[in-house]
C-alpha cells in the first residue's frame, strides 16, 4: 500500500507547493487505488519557473560542455543503480507488465548515454579557407529555455527523450508531465540532483491546459518538445510557432503491419502479439493494423486467436502477467465504444475483450477484428487499446495502398523473406520508421523518432542528430587574417 500523498513541483532546486487549489487523484490503473495527488498548478507557477529557468541559464550556458556531459555519466549510472525501483514506480502509476518497464528504463537510460556524448555532438564544423586569408567557424550554442510536455504511456523514456540532451548541450530545461503517470519524474528528479545539476536547471511543473499554454506563450520559453495525441499536438505547434518558438510535436499513430504469405508464422505471431496487446496498446508504436495475404489470414487468425486467449491479464507487478490495465475508466469506456462500432460496422468479433476475467482494474483483455475495411472507424481513429484490426489482402501492393491511406504514419512492419518484397516496401510505404521481420521499430536513441504526416508537427524530430539540432542554435564566424608582417 502506498500513501496517498499531495506532490509539490520541483522549482530552483526546491520542492515547492502549487499555488493552486486543484488537485487530481493519481490512480494505481490495476487496482484503483489513490497512490497521490498530483497539482493542477496555475499560470503564475509556470512562470516562476519560467524565470528561475531563465536565469540559471545565465551560468548553466557557460558551464564547459565536458563537465556538463560528467553530470549525465553520474546520472546514467544511478538511474541504473535504481532500475528495479524505477521500473516498479512505472508499472505503479502506469499498468504496463514490470519486464515492459524495465525496458522502458532502459530506453530511457540510453538516451542519457547518447547525451552524455555531448563534447561530440555539440561540436560545429570549420573551413579553413573560404577566400583568401579568410576563414569560417560554425559553433553551437544551447538556444535557451526548453519546454517539454510528456504524455502517460512512457513517464520515463518520453522525458528522457527530452531533457537529458536538453541540458547536456546547455539548455535549462520546465517539464511538464502527464497528469496521469507523475510519480515517477520525482525519482528523476531526485536522481539528477544527486548526479550533480545545479539547481535552475531543471524543473518540474505538474498540471494540465494552464501549465502547457503558460509554456507556449511565455517569452523566455524558447523551444518546445511534446510528445501526446494528434489534437493536443497540433494545437501545441500552432499555438507555439504563433509565439515564435521552435515546436517539436510528436502525436498520434495508427501503425500497420503487413504479413506475406511467406512469413514466418510462428516468429511473426509472437512479435505481432507482442506489439498489438503489448503495455496495453498503449504505445505509439503499437501494432493497430494487420494487412495479411489470403493465402496465409486463415491459419495466422486462428493462431493468433488461440494465443490471444492465453495470455495472462492483470497487475503488471504479478509474475507471469502480460497485459496490464488501460490507464483509466474513461479509456476503458471508449475502448468499449470502439468495440461496439467495430460491431455495428461490420467487423467480424473473433476476440472479444470487453469481460476480461481479472480484478478491479480498469481491464481489456486482446480484442481482435477481422474483415475490417478502411471505411470502418475502428481502422480510421488511434483507439490507444489492446485492439487489433486485420485486413485480407492480395498481395503486398494492395496491403501498402491501405497502410498509406491512413492519416498517420508512425511506424510500419512487414513480415517476409523476400528481399524485393522488402524494398519495395521501404520504398512505397509512407512511414517514418519500419520494422523488417519485428513488431516494434522504435529507433534506439542515436536515432530520430521520425513520425511522418499526422503523427508528427515539425521538422527536426526527437533523438538522434535531430535533437541536437532542435536544442542548438549556430552561429557562423568569418575571418579575415591580414597578413602577417614577418611572412
Ligand atoms: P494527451 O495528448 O492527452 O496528453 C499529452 C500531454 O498534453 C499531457 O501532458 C497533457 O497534460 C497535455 N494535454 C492534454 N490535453 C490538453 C489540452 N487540451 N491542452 C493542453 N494540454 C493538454 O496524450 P496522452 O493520452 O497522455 O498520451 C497518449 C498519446 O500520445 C497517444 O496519442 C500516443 O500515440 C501519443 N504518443 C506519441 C508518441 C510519438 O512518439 N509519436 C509517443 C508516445 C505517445
Amino acid at each position: 500500500m502506498t500513501e496517498a500523498r499531495r506532490l509539490r513541483n520541483y522549482v530552483n532546486g526546491a520542492w515547492k507547493e502549487s499555488r493552486t487549489g486543484r488537485y487530481e487523484s493519481v490512480v494505481n490503473p490495476a487496482t484503483k487505488e489513490i497512490i497521490a495527488y498530483v497539482p493542477i498548478s496555475t499560470k503564475e507557477d509556470i512562470e516562476e519557473a519560467a524565470g528561475v529557468a531563465a536565469q540559471a541559464f545565465e551560468s548553466w550556458k557557460n558551464v564547459p560542455v565536458p563537465r556538463r556531459a560528467r553530470i549525465l555519466f553520474n546520472y546514467q549510472q544511478l538511474l541504473t543503480e535504481h532500475k528495479d525501483e524505477l521500473a516498479r514506480l512505472i508499472t505503479l502509476e502506469n499498468g504496463k507488465n514490470l519486464t515492459e518497464a524495465l525496458g522502458e528504463v532502459q530506453r530511457g537510460i540510453e538516451n542519457v548515454e547518447f547525451a552524455a556524448g555531448a563534447p561530440s555532438l555539440m561540436m560545429g564544423d570549420s573551413l579553413a579557407s573560404i577566400a583568401t586569408d579568410v576563414e569560417a567557424v560554425n559553433y553551437r550554442y544551447p538556444v535557451g529555455v526548453v519546454g517539454g510536455i510528456a504524455p502517460f504511456n512512457f513517464p520515463m523514456m518520453v522525458p528522457c527523450w527530452m531533457f537529458p540532451m536538453a541540458i547536456a548541450l546547455g539548455n535549462t530545461f520546465i517539464l511538464k508531465p502527464s497528469e496521469r503517470t507523475p510519480l515517477l519524474t520525482e525519482r528523476l528528479v531526485e536522481l539528477l540532483t544527486e548526479a550533480g545539476l545545479p539547481k535552475g536547471v531543471f524543473n518540474v511543473v505538474y498540471g494540465a491546459h494552464d501549465v502547457v499554454n503558460g509554456i507556449l506563450e511565455h517569452p523566455e520559453i524558447k523551444a518546445i518538445s511534446f510528445v501526446g495525441s494528434k489534437p493536443v499536438g497540433e494545437y501545441v505547434y500552432k499555438k507555439g510557432s504563433e509565439h515564435l518558438k521552435r515546436v517539436q510535436a510528436l502525436t498520434g499513430a495508427k501503425n500497420h503491419t503487413i504479413v506475406l504469405n511467406d512469413a514466418n508464422l510462428d516468429e511473426t505471431l509472437t512479435n505481432i502479439i507482442s506489439a498489438a496487446f503489448g503495455s496495453a496498446g498503449e504505445r505509439c508504436m503499437a501494432c493497430a493494423v494487420v494487412t495479411v495475404e489470403e493465402g496465409i489470414a486463415d491459419e495466422f487468425i486462428r493462431q493468433l486467436k488461440e494465443r490471444a486467449q492465453n495470455i495472462k491479464i492483470g497487475n503488471g507487478l504479478e509474475d507471469g502477467v502480460f497485459l496490464g490495465p488501460v490507464i483509466r475508466e474513461d479509456n476503458l469506456k471508449r475502448t468499449h465504444q470502439y468495440i461496439e462500432k467495430g460491431i455495428s460496422e461490420g467487423a467480424t468479433l473473433v476476440c472479444d475483450g470487453r469481460h476480461p476475467e481479472a480484478d478491479d482494474g480498469y481491464f481489456v483483455g486482446p480484442t481482435i477484428f477481422d474483415h475490417v475495411t478502411t471505411d470502418m472507424t475502428i481502422w480510421k481513429d488511434e483507439i490507444f487499446a489492446p485492439v487489433l484490426s486485420i485486413i485480407r489482402v492480395k498481395n503486398l501492393k494492395e496491403a501498402v495502398e491501405i497502410a498509406n491511406r491512413s492519416e498517420f504514419a508512425n511506424g510500419a512492419c512487414l513480415f517476409t523473406n523476400n528481399a524485393s518484397a522488402i524494398r519495395y516496401f521501404r520504398e512505397n510505404i509512407d512511414a517514418g520508421m519500419l520494422g523488417i521481420n519485428l513488431g516494434v521499430p522504435a529507433p534506439m536513441a542515436f536515432f530520430p523518432f521520425s513520425g511522418w504526416k499526422s503523427s508528427f508537427y515539425g521538422t527536426l524530430h526527437a533523438n538522434g542528430k535531430d535533437s541536437v539540432d532542435f536544442y542548438t542554435r549556430k552561429k557562423v564566424v568569418t575571418a579575415r587574417y591580414p597578413k602577417p608582417s614577418f611572412e
